[in-house]
């Protein structure tokens, strides 16, 4: 069963695919999105904040070299032999002309010991061109677009500003695939106004879309938002996990997705200082994995239990 883990495991996935460990080296190249430029929105969707995933290194200010260069040194001194990839992290990465695409791309890939690059989106910030540009690299390396879905319900993604539908982000996720490209998709679990029974209808919806990759991960409200605003008018209105209610949407949610979809991250963790709920008391990501796997054992259940075709 998913070489001996209960659930479809992405990192099983990397160490069969590639010969070395493999790091992704998080870059900022400098995009905006239309939910903050005015195209869509100027605000941004009420939970963004850019900062709570950037390394040192990562910063628009510097090239795309430079934030490689400085990404890998500060790896290469914890393994020796390793592979990267630039994963064009911050903002929408596919939010420019083409020949600004084509050169960023290419800057990545013809870094040393660069044999890939996965790309953050949203699902909006792409058309055929793109997708064009993109399944040609995917010819010759290793190449993910990562769409931010965050969540299936159409109430949710207004409360949260997201501005696109779901059915909107179906489409683009269905010609994606007609172009070959590989699929991660990202969800954020907890938002406001979500029911238990929603949240686990994500899982068969996604489930019955062409996605190769999926990381999840509890709302976490982050300072000065416009999230963070809102949960301080009321936190009546948010239902934040605590770590053991957690484990068990996880596991819920598990049992209903498809087990083809392989599972990248089951939580994230924004830096104490930019946290404002909730406090998981400074738990590990591999300390929630572990405690998944675990329950996983002790009810017998696995990744796809319950999926229906
Ligand atoms: S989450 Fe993405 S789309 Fe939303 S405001 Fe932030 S960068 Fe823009």
């Amino acid at each position: 069963m998913f070489d001996n883990r209960r659930y479809n495991s992405a990192s099983t996935y990397f160490k069969k695919m590639f010969s070395q460990r493999v790091q992704k080296i998080a870059i900022d190249a400098g995009f905006t999105c239309p939910n903050r430029d005015g195209s869509k929105s100027t605000g941004g969707c009420t939970y963004c904040d850019n900062q709570t995933f950037k390394p040192f290194y990562c910063s628009a200010d510097k090239s795309i070299k430079q934030q490689l260069s400085e990404g890998i040194n500060f790896f290469a001194k914890k393994y020796s032999a390793m592979q990267y990839l630039a994963y064009f992290q911050a903002y929408s990465n596919t939010y420019a002309d083409i020949e600004i695409l084509e050169k960023l791309y290419s800057e990545a890939l013809n870094y040393d010991k660069v044999i890939g690059i996965v790309i953050a989106t949203r699902p909006d910030c792409v058309d055929d061109e793109k997708l064009k540009l993109i399944s040609e690299i995917a010819k010759k390396y290793y190449v993910v677009i990562e769409y931010g879905i965050e969540t299936t319900c159409d109430d949710t993604l207004e409360i949260i500003n997201r501005k696109i539908t779901f059915e909107e982000m179906e489409s683009v996720i269905y010609k994606t695939a007609s172009h070959n490209i590989d699929i991660g998709a990202h969800l954020i679990l907890g938002l406001p106004n979500e029911s238990e029974e929603m949240i686990l209808n994500h899982a068969t919806k996604i489930s019955a879309l062409p996605i190769k990759m999926l990381k999840l991960h509890q709302l976490q409200i982050i300072k000065n938002t416009k999230m963070a605003l809102q949960y301080n008018e009321n936190i009546y209105n948010f239902d934040l996990y605590n770590v053991e209610r957690y484990i068990n949407i996880v596991v819920a949610f598990l049992e209903l997705l498809s087990p083809q979809i392989m599972i990248e991250r089951f939580t994230s963790e924004a830096p104490p200082d930019l946290l404002l709920a909730p406090n998981w008391g400074g738990i590990k990501n591999y300390e929630i994995v572990h405690k998944i796997e675990k329950r996983l054992l002790q009810l017998d259940t696995w990744q796809g239990k319950l999926y229906n075709k």
